[in-house]
């Protein structure tokens, strides 16, 4: 095979770029030496919610195993997936980079059953949504800078954070909210990330259910993504390990799904041949798409590990667990308020709505926990024997 030359970064007309931004919500100078998506990411990295992400995971509790995913290691491979496809079409690698590191910042501790437990106790005060919430800790909570609350990130990356929201919501948050009421897409760096996103945590909940043995390779022989790519490797490689049979496997099946993005896209993106980003906001439907042929097979990996994996007995017993404790904490602090940390209670000062304000910020301790601070505050709370 002829070896091709490595992609150069080549920034399209229809990325974003310094000079198409909509800016800060607060001006601040330009970077002497950085772009204003390098800015972005670089407080991104720097922000606390970010080295939280190394505590947090999406299907297993952080303790059970360090051979499995978390959040931390997730935003790098979506960084990683976005940013090689960025290159490729042409568009900002940097905000590509910085919404991917972004995009999970919000997430509760315990994965998928942390954000239905807490959404579920948040019913009657607006509910908790996780893509909001990312959207929260970068424009409000994190407190790191003199001048403001937040990061104060580009409208660029804050629209890549915010990936979908209620019509309701929307409308609360102004400009950014405006493109969910007027049916506008968001620009391309953020479709890639929502799809590099899924292309990250399907393919790795692969690896990791097999790995931890919630998963058979049997099981998944049902599944074409799979087994296409399975049988590929046992022809060519019969004796090969098992550890090292699903790690080739895993990284094919990326790879196809990566190839896949890039082709279908970049037929797309010449077919509309935008003029600039904002053709690409107005063309009423996104340009980062897989092949028909591909959604099916995700839709069918989805559902499998849906079935096999998020329900699997094991999994569901911590998910128990961790509603449990998500819940026993978040009825704790709304009965008593007093039970919170000091910068968390000053807080119910400051609030106009008393109920969906003092609720509001039990969410947002919550969400910030990571899984075993929240099961230490679990212990301090509720252990008779637990004296600090
Ligand atoms: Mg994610």
């Amino acid at each position: 095979m002829t070896p091709r030359a490595a992609p150069v970064p080549v920034l399209q007309a229809y990325a974003a770029s310094n000079l198409n931004s909509y800016g800060r919500l607060i001006n601040e100078v330009s970077p002497d030496y950085r772009s204003e998506y390098q800015r972005d990411r670089d407080r991104i990295v720097h922000s606390a919610a970010f080295r939280r992400l190394e505590y947090k995971t999406q299907v297993f509790v952080n303790h059970e195993g360090d051979m499995f995913r978390t959040r931390l290691t997730h935003s790098i491979e979506v960084a990683q997936i976005g940013r090689s496809i960025a290159r490729i079409l042409g568009i900002n690698e940097d905000l590509t980079e910085s919404i991917a590191l972004a995009h999970d910042l919000g997430h509760t501790p315990f994965g998928h059953a942390g954000q239905d437990a807490l959404n579920q106790c948040m019913q009657d005060y607006g509910g908790f949504e996780h893509n909001l919430q990312s959207l929260r800790v970068v424009d409000e909570l994190e407190e790191r800078y003199a001048e403001f609350s937040g990061l104060n990130l580009t409208f660029e990356t804050r629209e890549g954070i915010l990936k979908h929201c209620s019509l309701k919501r929307a409308a609360e948050l102004g400009d950014l909210g405006r493109r969910f009421i007027e049916g506008r897409q968001p620009g391309l760096e953020a479709q890639l990330v929502n799809l590099a996103d899924g292309i990250a945590y399907n393919n790795h909940d692969v690896d990791d259910g097999l790995r931890s043995g919630l998963l058979t390779i049997e099981q998944l022989s049902e599944i074409h993504l799979f087994q296409e790519q399975y049988e590929l490797v046992y022809a060519s490689y019969p004796t090969l390990p098992q550890r090292r049979v699903i790690h080739e496997v895993v990284r094919r099946m990326i790879n196809r799904q990566v190839t896949d993005l890039i082709e279908t896209s970049s037929e797309r993106i010449e077919a509309l041949s935008p003029q600039d980003i904002d053709a690409v906001r107005t063309a009423g439907q996104p340009l980062i798409v897989f092949s028909d042929e591909m959604t099916i097979h995700n839709q069918q990996l989805k559902r499998f590990l849906r079935q096999h994996l998020y329900q699997h007995y094991k999994v569901r017993r911590m998910s128990t667990k961790a509603e449990r404790i998500l819940t026993s904490l978040f009825n704790a602090f709304i009965d008593d308020p007093r039970l919170l940390p000091p910068d968390y209670y000053h807080r119910l000062g400051r609030v106009e709505q008393p109920d969906t304000g003092k609720a509001r910020i039990v969410a947002d301790y919550i969400a910030g926990m990571t899984d075993r601070f929240a099961i230490g505050e679990y212990e301090r709370m509720f252990d008779p024997g637990h004296l600090t």
